[in-house]
């Protein structure tokens, strides 16, 4: 029995800012996958001749070539069983659920039954994140020309940096907080100088 890993994953959503998400998998080796993946398509697909026979006759056929159809893709494609998930929906918030048992690849595309968008359950690298979150202008808002402050969240062991206008949210690795502090300080300054200016007026 392998043991339960738990790599680093997260929930995304085309013009979303990423959700946290927490995941507990058991790793399904190859030679095990091959295995019931042949064993299965022997089976059923096997049965398929004689099960024609026994009346109604017709249905047994197609039903068994389905069977084993499906378990075989289940089988192949499986890569980790699902020990335990969390997550939240980037788009309505609301929790979504993959069963415990249930057999997937990463990345896996979820049904959020709240807002019917499909969010996408993928691994993630912080150094990628970082050059993803972080371009010539600094960390990026939603919204280009968002005034918002960068604020720090933390959530299911996860760290974020979180803007509290726009909603764009960040991995917060050292880098990007450095840029968030930067932005913030900046933001600061502005605020004063216009705050002065207004008394010089
Ligand atoms: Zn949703
Ligand atoms: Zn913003």
């Amino acid at each position: 029995m392998n043991p339960v890993e738990s790599p680093q994953v997260h929930l995304v959503l085309r013009a979303h800012a990423p959700s946290p998400a927490r995941l507990g998998v058991v790793y399904q080796p190859l030679p095990g996958r091959v295995a019931k993946t042949v064993l299965s398509l022997a089976l059923f697909w096997g049965v398929c001749p004689w099960v024609v026979w026994l009346p109604p006759h017709y249905p047994w056929p197609v039903l068994s070539f389905c069977t084993g159809s499906y378990l075989a893709y289940r089988f192949w494609t499986g890569r980790y069983a699902v020990r335990w998930f969390a997550g939240e929906c980037p788009r309505c918030r609301r929790h979504l659920r993959i069963r415990a048992g249930a057999r997937i690849t990463l990345p896996h595309t979820l049904t959020c039954f709240g807002c019917h968008f499909e969010p996408t359950l993928e691994p993630y690298e912080l150094a990628r994140e970082e050059e993803i979150a972080a371009d010539a202008r600094g960390i990026r808002h939603v919204l280009a020309d968002c005034a918002g402050s960068w604020h720090e969240a933390r959530q299911w062991d996860q760290e974020w940096i979180a803007c509290d206008r726009c909603g764009a949210r960040h991995h917060a690795t050292a880098a990007l907080r450095a840029a968030a502090a930067d932005e913030n300080e900046r933001g600061r300054l502005l605020g004063e100088l216009a705050e002065e200016g207004r008394f010089l007026t």
